[in-house]
C-alpha cells in the first residue's frame, strides 16, 4: 500500500505516502461493526456496478454522473464511482498489455510462417478474453467526505472513526485503538510528534475483523553526497539487474521461467479440452475447464517480488552510491522482451526501474534516470556504437577496439557513464547511422 509520488527534480527532498496496516478496528459495540457491514454490503455491490461499467462500457472515470440506483448517499456514491474507475483502470492497462502481447505473438508466428522458420507442431496464438473483475472482500476505499479519524480526547482510544452510514444525519462513532508499533510509526522521530494523518483511509473485512489502514505523507532527503561513486545499472531478463562493477541481481531464467513453462503448458491443455468439449456439445460454458489468466497473473506477481528482491539487494550492496539507470523506452522494452512469453513481457520488465525509482526515494539516495539508446551496442572503451559488436546475446566485442566484456556489463557501464554527459557529440566513432544516437542526446 506504498504510492510513489511525483519525481522530484534532483536533490530535492521526495515525498512519499507510507501505510500504516493492520490496525485492528475494535468490537467494543458489535452493533456499530454490523451497521458497518451492512453499509460494506451495499457499497460493494455499488462499487462492482461502477467496475463492471468501467471495464467494458465505458472508459473509467472517477467523476461520471451516478447512474445506479443505491441507498448510499451522494458523497458515499461517489466514492464508489472513484474506487470502481481505480480498479477498472488498472484492469485495462493489465488486459492491454496482455493483448499487446498477444497480437506480438500473432505477428511473431506470421512471420515465422511465411518464413518456413516455424518450428513444427506450434500452435497460432489465441486470445481468450478476459473476465470483468469481480469483488469479493468487502474493501473500502473512503475519503474525508464520508469517513473522518477524529482525535478522542479524555478516552482509552486514540481516535473515533467517524462514518457516515445509510442512516442519514446518524454517524457511526468507532474506536480506534493503535497499538504501541502504529504509535511508533506514527511518531515523527525528528519532533516526536505525532505525524499528520491523511484523509483517505481504506477500510478491509477478513474473516469476521474490520481492519483500517492509514497513510501519511514523509519528506525524505537525499543523502547521497555529491562527488558519490556512480553505478550504472543495465535491467535485463537473464539478469534483472548488472551493475558497471559487474554484479549481477536476480534473474527470470531458472526457477521462474520453468514456471512460465508450466503454466503455459496447463493453460494450452486447458484450451484444447475446452474446444474438445464445446465440439461435443457441452455448452455448458461454466462447467468447461478455464483458461483464465489466474495462473499468469500469480507467476507475474512472483516476478515482481523476485525484482524487488533483486533491487533491494542491489542498493544494499552498494551503500553511499549513487546510481544511473536506465529510461526504458516501449520500444526497447519489446526488444528486450522478445525472448519472453506473452504473459511475462513489458509490464514486468517496466517494474524494473519503477522498483529502482521507489529504493532511492525511501532511501534517500541519488538516482538519476538517463538514455539508454544504443547503450548495448556502444563500446565502453572506445565509443564505437555497432550492432554487430554483439556476436551473441551475452557478448560483447568491439569490432574497433577488441573490448570485449560481458554484454550487460558494457551496457551499465556505458549508462553510468552518460550520467552528466553531453560531450558525446566529441566522441570519434560516432559517425554514420550513430548520428541519431546524437540526436537522441541533443534533446
Ligand atoms: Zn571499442
Amino acid at each position: 500500500m506504498k504510492k510513489r509520488k511525483k519525481r522530484a527534480k534532483k536533490s530535492e527532498p521526495q515525498t512519499i505516502t507510507k501505510a500504516v496496516t493492520h490496525i485492528r478496528l475494535e468490537a467494543t459495540n458489535p452493533g456499530k461493526l454490523t451497521a458497518l457491514d451492512a453499509l460494506a454490503e451495499v457499497y460493494l455491490e455499488l462499487t462492482q456496478q461502477y467496475t463492471t461499467l468501467f471495464c467494458t462500457d465505458e472508459r473509467p472515470n472517477g467523476f461520471r454522473a451516478p447512474c445506479f440506483l443505491t441507498s448510499l448517499s451522494e458523497r458515499w456514491h461517489r466514492v464508489a464511482i472513484q474506487h470502481g474507475a481505480g480498479i477498472a483502470k488498472s484492469w485495462r492497462s493489465n488486459r492491454a498489455n496482455a493483448y499487446q502481447d498477444y497480437l506480438d505473438a500473432q505477428a511473431s508466428y506470421q512471420e515465422q510462417q511465411a518464413d518456413g522458420t516455424l518450428e513444427e507442431g506450434t500452435k497460432e496464438p489465441e486470445w481468450s478474453e478476459w473476465n470483468v473483475p469481480t469483488l469479493r472482500q468487502p474493501c473500502i476505499q473512503a475519503n474525508g467526505n464520508v469517513m473522518k479519524l477524529e482525535e478522542a480526547k479524555e478516552s482509552t482510544f486514540d481516535y473515533w472513526l467517524k462514518v457516515s452510514t445509510l442512516d442519514k444525519g446518524n454517524p457511526l462513532l468507532i474506536p480506534v485503538k493503535l497499538a504501541d508499533y502504529h504509535k511508533e510509526q506514527l511518531t515523527d522521530p525528528e519532533t516526536g510528534k505525532r505525524r499528520k494523518i491523511n484523509r483517505s483511509v481504506t477500510l478491509n473485512r477478513r474473516e469476521e475483523t474490520w481492519w483500517l489502514t492509514l497513510t501519511y505523507d514523509e519528506t525524505i532527503a537525499v543523502q547521497t553526497a555529491p562527488d558519490a561513486p556512480v553505478i550504472g545499472i543495465d535491467v535485463g531478463i537473464a539478469n534483472f539487474v548488472t551493475t558497471s562493477d559487474g554484479k549481477q541481481f536476480g534473474t527470470f531464467n531458472g526457477r521462474l521461467r520453468e514456471r512460465q513453462k508450466r503454466d503455459r503448458e496447463k493453460r494450452r491443455r486447458k484450451a484444447k479440452l475446452r474446444k474438445c468439449l464445446e465440439k461435443r456439445g457441452v455448452l455448458d460454458a461454466k462447467k468447461l475447464p478455464s483458461t483464465s489468466s489466474a495462473t499468469g497473473q500469480r507467476l507475474m506477481r512472483h516476478v515482481r517480488q523476485s525484482i524487488n528482491r533483486a533491487v533491494n539487494l542491489c542498493f544494499e550492496e552498494h551503500e553511499g552510491c549513487q546510481f544511473a539507470y536506465e529510461q526504458l523506452s516501449v520500444a526497447s522494452m519489446r526488444h528486450k522482451a522478445r525472448a519472453m512469453n506473452a504473459y511475462m513481457r513489458a509490464s514486468n520488465l517496466a517494474h524494473i526501474p519503477d522498483q529502482i525509482t521507489w529504493n532511492a526515494t525511501k532511501r534517500g539516495v541519488q538516482a538519476t534516470r538517463v538514455k539508454s539508446a544504443y547503450s548495448s551496442q556502444e563500446c565502453q572503451v572506445c565509443h564505437y556504437v555497432d550492432r554487430k559488436n554483439r556476436p551473441n546475446q551475452g557478448t560483447f566485442l568491439c569490432r574497433v577496439c577488441g573490448h570485449t566484456a560481458h554484454a550487460d556489463r558494457n551496457a551499465a557501464e556505458n549508462i553510468a557513464s552518460r550520467l552528466g554527459d553531453l560531450e558525446l557529440r566529441a566522441r570519434p566513432y560516432f559517425a554514420g547511422y550513430a548520428r541519431c544516437v546524437l540526436q537522441k542526446f541533443a534533446d
